[in-house]
C-alpha cells in the first residue's frame, strides 16, 4: 500500500490552498465530498432546478423524474424495492419518523422497547421519550467484551411485551459490525419489528435489507460521501401502508376537505413539502462513485488501512482503546493516558489533524465504561498511511508535552 490514498485526488478540498496539509480523520462524523458529488449538485441546481412533483411544465417534470429515478437507484443499492424507500433529511429524521408514525400508536404502558447500550443519541432519545410518555420500559442490551451486541443477553431481554427493537449496525464509537441478522432472526421468532440504524454501516460494505430481514433501515447520505440534507429510510412496503405520517404538509394527500384528509399510498406520504432534489442528486452521485470504485476494491483498501491504524495505535503504550480494536473497524476510540481528550484534539489540530473528541453523541456508552469522553479517529477513502503516521507522531508529541 502506498503512503497516499489513490482516491485522494477525487476530493477537491485537499487542493484548496488552506487544506493542502489537512489530515482528515473524522469520517464517522461526516465524509468529505468527492468532486463528482459536488458537480452533480452544481449541475442540477444551475441547470435543472424546479419544484418536483408539483408543476406540469418541463422543468418541474424533469425534477420529478430525477427524484423518482433516484428512489429506484438508491433502493437497488440497499436491496429494497422502490416503493419501500423514503427520502429523509438523514438518519435522525428516519428514526424519529418510525418512532412517531409506527411505534407511538402501538405502544402502551405494558410494553417494552429494546435497544443496545451502544446507541447514538439519535437511536436512543426518540425511544426514551416514547417510553417516558407511555409508561413503557426501555431496555438496554449489554455488549460483549469486544463491543458487540451480546446476542444471548439480547434474547433474554425479549418477551411477549416487547413492542419494538432498534439497534445500530455499527456503533459510531466502537466501530464493530453488529450481528444484526441474528437480532432480526430473534425478533422474527417473536414477531417484533426491528429498526437498524445504518448511519455508520452504509459506507462499510454492501447492505442488503432483505438479507438482514429488518423492517426499517435508516442512513444518512453524508456518511456515504454524499451531501448533508438527504438520507434514506427503508420501510417494509406493508408497514408503509399501515403507518400514518406524523409530519404533515403539501404533496402527501389524495384528497383534503375540512372534514377529512386521505393520504396517498407509498413512501411519498412521508415526504411532505418540497424535495431537496440537489441533495438527492448528490446522494446518487455518491453511490455511483462508490460503485465505480467497486466494493471489493474499496473494502480491500479500507480494511488494509484500518489494520495499519490499529497496529500503529497498539504500538503507543500510552493509548488505551475503549474496547479491543475490532478487526475491520474503520475507527478507533481511545484515551490518551494523562491527557484530556479535548486537549488531544486541540494539540492535533495544531498539526492540521482533524479528529473527534467528546462523547460522540453516545453518553450512556461512555458512562457505562466509566468515562466522560474519548478521542475518536475514523477513516475515509482519502486517507493513506501517511495520515496515520502523522497521527501517531502527533499523539507522541501530545503525550510528551501534556501528560
Ligand atoms: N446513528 C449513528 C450510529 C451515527 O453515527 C449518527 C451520526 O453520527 C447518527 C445516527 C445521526 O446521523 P445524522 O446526524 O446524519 O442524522
Amino acid at each position: 500500500m502506498h503512503d497516499l490514498s489513490p482516491f485522494k485526488s477525487d476530493f477537491a478540498v485537499f487542493s484548496s490552498p488552506d487544506n493542502t496539509e489537512l489530515c482528515y480523520l473524522d469520517s464517522a462524523a461526516t465524509c468529505l465530498t468527492p468532486k463528482v458529488v459536488a458537480e452533480a449538485m452544481y449541475q442540477y441546481q444551475n441547470f435543472a432546478h424546479a419544484n418536483s412533483h408539483k408543476g406540469l411544465y418541463r422543468l418541474s417534470a424533469g425534477a420529478t423524474e430525477l427524484v423518482e429515478q433516484s428512489r429506484g437507484l438508491v433502493a437497488q443499492f440497499i436491496g429494497a424495492d422502490t416503493n419501500e424507500l423514503v427520502f429523509t433529511q438523514g438518519t435522525t429524521e428516519g428514526i424519529n419518523l418510525v418512532a412517531n408514525s409506527f411505534v407511538r400508536p402501538r405502544l402502551s404502558a405494558a410494553n417494552n422497547i429494546v435497544i443496545s447500550c451502544a446507541e447514538h443519541h439519535a437511536n436512543l432519545l426518540p425511544w426514551q421519550r416514547l417510553c417516558r410518555q407511555s409508561g413503557a420500559e426501555l431496555r438496554l442490551a449489554p455488549l460483549t467484551p469486544q463491543g458487540l451486541i451480546d446476542v444471548e443477553a439480547f434474547a433474554a431481554l425479549l418477551d411477549d411485551n416487547t413492542c419494538f427493537i432498534a439497534v445500530c449496525h455499527i456503533s459510531n464509537v466502537l466501530g464493530a459490525l453488529n450481528p444484526v441478522e441474528q437480532v432480526c432472526r430473534l425478533a422474527r421468532e417473536k414477531s417484533i419489528p426491528v429498526l437498524i440504524d445504518g448511519a455508520q454501516a452504509v459506507s462499510h460494505g454492501p447492505v442488503d435489507v432483505k438479507k438482514i430481514a429488518c423492517d426499517f433501515y435508516a442512513f444518512s447520505g453524508h456518511k456515504l460521501y454524499g451531501p448533508v440534507g438527504c438520507g434514506v429510510l427503508f420501510a417494509r412496503a406493508d408497514l408503509i401502508e399501515v403507518m400514518e405520517p406524523d409530519l404533515l404538509g403539501g404533496g402527501i394527500v389524495e384528497q383534503v376537505s375540512l372534514s377529512e384528509t386521505r393520504f396517498i399510498k407509498g413512501p411519498m406520504k412521508f415526504e411532505p413539502g418540497s424535495h431537496n432534489v440537489a441533495a438527492i442528486c448528490g446522494l446518487v452521485a455518491a453511490i455511483d462513485y462508490i460503485q465505480a470504485i467497486g466494493w471489493p476494491e474499496l473494502l480491500a483498501y479500507m480494511n488494509g488501512l484500518s489494520a495499519y491504524l490499529h497496529q500503529q495505535l497498539a504500538d503507543l503504550a500510552f493509548i488505551k482503546p475503549l474496547m479491543p480494536a475490532a478487526p475491520g473497524a474503520w475507527l478507533n476510540s481511545f484515551q490518551c493516558r494523562g491527557v484530556h481528550s479535548h486537549d488531544v484534539a486541540g494539540m492535533l489540530d495544531g498539526d492540521d489533524i482533524a479528529v473527534r473528541a467528546g462523547h460522540h453523541c453516545a453518553q450512556p456508552l461512555h458512562h457505562s465504561l466509566g468515562l466522560k469522553s474519548s478521542v475518536r479517529v475514523s477513516l475515509g477513502l482519502y486517507n493513506g498511511r501517511e495520515d496515520i503516521d502523522r497521527l501517531a507522531a502527533g499523539l507522541r508529541n501530545t503525550y510528551q508535552l501534556l501528560a
